[in-house]
């Protein structure tokens, strides 16, 4: 069967003008499943994985719906954290790139004043975390008498965050006649209570997506345009002040050669091949390990096994040869919740190869400025 791609969707030609610029390729589970039904006005409980995409699995048939003549608040999406606000926010901008839809995303810390100025202007959506939300609810800054649809974004994690009466306050104030769409983790008892309670008919979406998009990685592209490439990881970790990264080469003389320049620069530098004796790869692992090594260089076969915490980064200095180890080199970053950068250096003739490992894991890989030259 054919992968199923963003035009058997039934979306705007706007809608899908702005994906295309995002460089989704094609649409994840979670989206195929949940854009139809919010399209045809369901109310859904959406459990996904992080880093699914689940913000465009609502923010696209959202937009959609938005009537534009209208300047009402038509869409609510409540998150837990300013971050996540923020981080929803940021998509749905981009994904309405091209409609004139206004966002506007209220939280605290943020001037209340310049929120209730931007409100007042008319909005078309509200992003903002239930605290914030109930502040404008009380001072009378927000109306939701004309509001269509009511998005929870990690719901779980805002019940944990003790927000269950504010939001139900909120479920309350809203129109009965509207959408209403769930989106959790996990799915315990005082969720499905709120479910049964604020939802009409709602339908369960599960997927069981394995998480390719390891979203705690940034994964970014330098065009090096002819520049030397080991200037260029010489001021990326500058820049960065990186204390712990790892630099993968294709061959063990590329790894050699490497080391040699970094540490003639004055880097803390070593390296890791399979020409090694255990010994001496156990001695280069503690060193980095400890802090006396912060930038590892090696080979895929010698980076295996390798399993430390807080790789600030990953470089392919080289370009993988395949698509499962470019997977596997940038998995030694972002472990365990912790974030983490991946950068790949290509030449233009090599950019092909970063579309096509795009396309594969479906993520992004932005291509990043060449830092300057001092
Ligand atoms: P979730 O809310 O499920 O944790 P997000 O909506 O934050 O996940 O999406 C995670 C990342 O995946 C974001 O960087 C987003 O831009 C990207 N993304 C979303 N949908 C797609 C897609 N269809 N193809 C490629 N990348 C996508
Ligand atoms: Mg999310």
């Amino acid at each position: 069967m054919d992968k199923i791609t963003f035009n058997d969707l039934n979306l705007s030609s706007d809608i899908k003008k702005a994906i295309e610029h995002m460089g989704f390729l094609h649409p994840t589970p979670i989206q195929i499943q949940a854009i139809p039904h919010i399209l045809e006005g369901k109310d859904i409980i959406g459990q996904a994985e992080t880093g699914t995409g689940k913000t465009a699995a609502f923010g696209i048939p959202a937009l959609e719906m938005v009537d534009i003549t209208q300047k009402r608040v038509q869409v609510l999406v409540l998150c837990p954290t300013r971050e996540l606000a923020n981080q929803v926010a940021e998509e749905i901008n981009l994904l309405s790139r091209y409609k004139d839809i206004k966002v506007q995303s209220i939280y605290g810390g943020q001037s209340i004043e310049r929120q209730i100025r931007t409100l007042k202007k008319g909005v078309h959506m509200v992003i903002g975390t239930p605290g914030r939300v109930m502040d404008h609810l009380q001072r009378n800054t927000l109306k939701l008498d004309n509001l269509k649809m009511l998005v929870l974004d990690e719901a779980d994690k805002m019940l944990d965050m003790g927000f269950r009466e504010d939001i139900e306050v909120i479920l309350t104030r809203a129109p009965e006649r509207r959408q209403t769409i769930l989106f959790s983790a996990t799915m315990p008892k005082p969720i499905m209570k709120l479910t049964t309670q604020y939802q009409h008919e709602p339908l369960l979406i599960k997927t069981q997506q394995k998480n390719i998009n390891v979203p705690q990685i940034e994964q970014f592209y330098f065009n090096t345009k002819g520049r030397s490439k080991h200037d260029i990881l010489c001021r990326v970790i500058d820049n960065y002040e990186m204390k712990s990264s790892l630099v993968f080469c294709n061959t063990k003389k590329g790894v050699d050669e490497l080391v040699g320049t970094l540490r003639r620069r004055g880097y803390l530098a070593d390296g890791l091949h399979g020409d090694m004796g255990q010994r001496q790869r156990d001695e280069v692992m503690s060193g980095f390990r400890n802090g006396t090594i912060e930038t590892l260089v090696a080979t895929d076969v010698a980076s295996r096994g390798i399993d430390v915490k807080n790789i600030e980064a990953v470089f392919n200095y080289d370009i993988p040869q395949d698509t499962e180890s470019y997977i596997h080199r940038i998995g030694r970053t972002g472990r365990a919740g912790k974030e983490g950068r991946a950068f790949t250096f290509a030449a233009s003739r090599e950019v092909y190869r970063i579309k096509n490992i795009q396309k594969y894991t479906n993520t992004v890989i932005r291509c990043k400025e060449l830092p300057a030259i001092q």
